[in-house]
């Protein structure tokens, strides 16, 4: 049984789409991606030796070698042009993370129509790179599982100039329209925590770095704040 996170994620792959899922650990997303017809093929890639060994294992187990094929490689090398990818997951990592992946692999993104992101930590990350990189945020899901709480955001190419002011970076600009109960959990439990810790720094001799950390976290619940 997929977890509801990696299954919200592939509830935004549009039909039929080619998919890359970078990071892809066991496969469990692109195996189920083709088995439930939503994927026509895919490339499942891995950094990491194990995991890699994994992935090959559960395609060869569900059948799916024709479909899926696997690399070990960094990031979006991964992807070949000859794959057609149409659609890239890359789910259960830091958002800064994710936001290096697609930075340093930007020249892979031809021809892709939607990125579909799921940051544990550091949205925010994903959307300045989006606003930077010409990809507009066209949905925004927000999910608990097992008490913990995690964002996708979904990503579409464009042509036209991105812009998002600082709530919307850090607060996602479609969630912050919907401010469902699940949104209002996660930025108190995160309030709770900044304001533990600029308590803290409060007591620390105060250095340039100190100072700056503790800038940029009243600016946060500030922001949270008005919010
Ligand atoms: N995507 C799966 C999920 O959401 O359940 C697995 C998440 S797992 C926590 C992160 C996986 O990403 C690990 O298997 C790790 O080896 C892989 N990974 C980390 N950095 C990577 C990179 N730069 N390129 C490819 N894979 C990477």
């Amino acid at each position: 049984q997929l977890s509801v996170r990696l299954m919200k994620v592939a509830e935004h792959v549009q039909p039929g789409a080619v998919v890359a899922d970078i990071g892809s650990d066991h496969a469990y997303l692109a195996c189920y991606l083709l088995h439930n017809g939503s994927a026509s093929r895919a490339v499942a890639g891995e950094i990491v030796k194990g995991p890699y060994e994994s992935a090959k294992k559960q395609v060869r187990e569900e059948g799916l070698e024709g479909k899926i094929t696997v690399r070990l490689a960094p990031g979006l090398e991964a992807v070949e042009p000859e794959d057609g990818i149409t659609a890239v997951t890359i789910a259960g990592m830091g958002g800064s993370l994710i936001a290096s992946i697609l930075e340093e692999g930007k020249s892979r993104l031809a021809g892709v129509e939607r990125l579909i992101l799921q940051p544990n930590v550091h949205a925010q990350a994903i959307r300045l790179w989006a606003v930077q990189n010409g990809w507009r945020i066209v949905a925004e899901d927000i999910l608990k599982e097992k008490d913990k709480i995690y964002e996708i955001l979904v990503l579409e190419p464009t042509a036209e100039e991105v812009q998002l002011d600082a709530k919307q970076l850090l607060f996602g600009p479609k969630l912050l329209q919907d401010q469902n109960d699940i949104f209002k959990e996660k930025w108190k439990r995160e309030a709770t925590q900044w304001k533990a810790i600029a308590e803290r720094l409060e007591n620390t001799e105060e250095t340039e770095d100190i100072r700056t950390k503790k800038e940029q976290l009243l600016e946060k619940i500030a922001l949270m704040e008005e919010v």
